[in-house]
Formats: structure tokens, sequence, C-alpha cells
């Protein structure tokens, strides 16, 4: 029994040290992502539900890893964050965004409203404002283009300190959401206080909004609830007809799902822009 303690122990050590190699590793390897350019942002066009209209672009941020294809946010974003690499690789997601705003106006499919995820870590760090007035004027584009998507989470945990960041970047003349609302725990009294745009379901209560009599009544509650505080709404996840006509019944502003599309790399964005697709 004592030996196969043993045995069992070192099988352990060698699957932690094999672990951490490969964690070592990825992490190495998104060291040297940004300086070579292996990261790329998509964008998942946003519809206006009344009109049926592109009503702008949602940038998300796929990883070209050499040898391995595309690798999904959903894999390093934590580590990422873990290492507070998300300060630089998020700087260079606003400065990429601004810039593909400004080549749309140029080429005269825009203006293009986008926005662009932002991890609390980012928000705390300090400097965002000076970040996002950074990449506007380099990029000369109208402040009105960008919407920073912050999650609830992120927001809850210094509610002055949030309000002040908030008010300093809807000063520059962004917009602000918040991503996958209902999921943390909101303060629906800081909701008030916050200086907000905008409210974007969750994709874990659209996606069952026409078979789950909860799902359908707190997708309903957070629509009435943001018209109530003068917020516009947006649902994410949509891929159903019948998703869609329950949020169009209810009133929700804006949509963005598979139902529409899949996120697109700029140039197939800008095509499905022009009518080409
Ligand atoms: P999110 O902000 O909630 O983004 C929505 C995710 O749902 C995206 O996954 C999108 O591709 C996916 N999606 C869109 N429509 C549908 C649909 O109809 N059905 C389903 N099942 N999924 C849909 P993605 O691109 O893999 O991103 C995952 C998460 O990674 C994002 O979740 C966001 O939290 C994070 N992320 C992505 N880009 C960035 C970034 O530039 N910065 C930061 N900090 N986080 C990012
Ligand atoms: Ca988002
Ligand atoms: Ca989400
Ligand atoms: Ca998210």
């Amino acid at each position: 029994a004592k030996d196969a303690g043993r045995d069992a122990f070192r099988f352990f050590t060698t699957e932690m040290n094999a672990q951490s190699l490969a964690r070592l590793d990825l992490e190495n390897a998104l060291r040297r992502a940004i300086d070579n350019d292996e990261f790329v942002l998509y964008y998942q066009p946003k519809v206006h539900i009344g009109s049926g209209r592109v009503s702008g672009a949602e940038a998300l941020i796929r990883w070209q890893r050499p040898g391995h294809g595309m690798v999904s946010p959903a894999l390093f974003i934590p580590i990422l964050e873990e290492t507070g690499l998300i300060v630089k690789v998020g700087t260079w997601v606003i400065n990429e965004a601004c810039g593909q705003i400004g080549r749309w106006g140029r080429a005269g499919v825009g203006p293009v409203h986008v926005s662009v995820n932002v991890s609390g870590i980012q928000f705390f760090v300090g400097g965002l404002e000076e970040e996002v007035l950074k990449a506007i004027e380099l990029h000369a584009i109208a402040p009105e283009l960008l919407e920073l998507e912050l999650t609830e989470s992120s927001l809850m945990s210094n509610a002055e300190e949030t309000i002040a960041v908030l008010r300093n970047l809807k000063a520059l003349g962004i917009s602000i959401s918040i991503d996958d609302f209902g999921t943390g725990y909101s303060s629906l009294a800081y909701l008030k206080r916050f200086p907000i745009d905008k409210l974007k379901i969750d994709i874990a209560f659209v996606r069952e909004v026409t078979s789950n009599p909860d799902d359908a009544a707190i997708v309903l509650a957070i629509i009435n609830m943001a018209h109530s505080l003068k917020l516009r709404v947006i649902a994410e996840g949509v891929e159903k007809d019948a998703q869609l006509a329950y949020l169009r019944r209810h009133g929700c502003d804006e949509m963005q799902g598979y139902y529409f599309s899949r996120p697109l790399p700029g140039p197939e964005f800008e095509q499905m822009l022009r009518g080409g697709k």
C-alpha cells in the first residue's frame, strides 16, 4: 500500500510538471504574440431589431498561434489576466479597433460603431482613459463610434472608483455597456448611479428564452428595467427565429448572434457592409 501511494505521488508530480511546463510554454508564446503580430480582431455584426440593419460590430480577439491555428479567447484571456499581460493586449485591442473604425470611414463603408471588450484588470490598473483618448486621436475617429463592454463583476468591486473612471470615459464621448448582464451580482442601486448607455443580456438567458419560462421572465425584466432607466438593451447569442421574435415582441433594441452572422475578419465584415455577401 505504501508503494502504491508513492507511485501515485510520483505520477501526480510528473503530471503536474507536464501541466506547468505546458502552461509556461503558453505564457511565453503569449508574451511573444504581441510583438509578432499574432493577434487579430474579428467583428461580429450587431443588428437593429426594428430595421434589420447592421448597427455596428463587436470586436473579438483571436490568436493565430503558429502551428496551432486559431486559438479561442476563452483559452488565453484568463492567462493574460493572471499574468497582467491583458493590459498590453487590451491597449492593442483598443488601438486596433480604432484603426479599423478609421479605415472603414475612409473606405466609405462607415461610420461603423465598434465595441471592444475590456477586462476588469485593464479598468482598475489605471490609465484606461488616456489609452482610449490616444487611440481616438491617433486614428482621428469620432469618439461616438467607440464603445467599451465591461462586465458587471468588474464594475462592482469598487463603486466610487468605478463611477469616477466611467465619468472620465464618458467625457471623451465614447459609450459604455455592461456585458454578460444578469450573470454577476449586480446591485440595481448602483446601476442607476453608473453613467452607462447599454445592457447586454447574456447568452445564457437568450439560449432558452423560448423554452424556459424563468429565462423568458428574466429577459423581459432586463429589457423593461433597461428602458425604465433610459438604457438601450442588446441580446447576445441569438441563433433562432423564435428567439428573435421574442426579443422583437418585447422591444429589445439590438441583437447579435449566429442567426445573423458569426464574427468575421475585418475584410469580410466590410464586404458584408457593401452588400457583397
Ligand atoms: P463575450 O464578450 O460574451 O462575447 C460573446 C461570445 O459569444 C464570443 O465568443 C462570440 O463569438 C460568441 N457568440 C456570438 N454569437 C453567438 C451565438 O449565436 N451562439 C454562441 N454559442 N456563441 C456566440 P468568443 O469570440 O470566443 O469570445 C469569448 C469571450 O472572450 C468573450 O465573451 C469575451 O469575454 C472574451 N474576449 C473576446 N475578445 C476579447 C478582447 O478583445 N478583450 C477581452 N478582455 N476579452 C475578450
Ligand atoms: Ca462582449
Ligand atoms: Ca457573454
Ligand atoms: Ca464576457
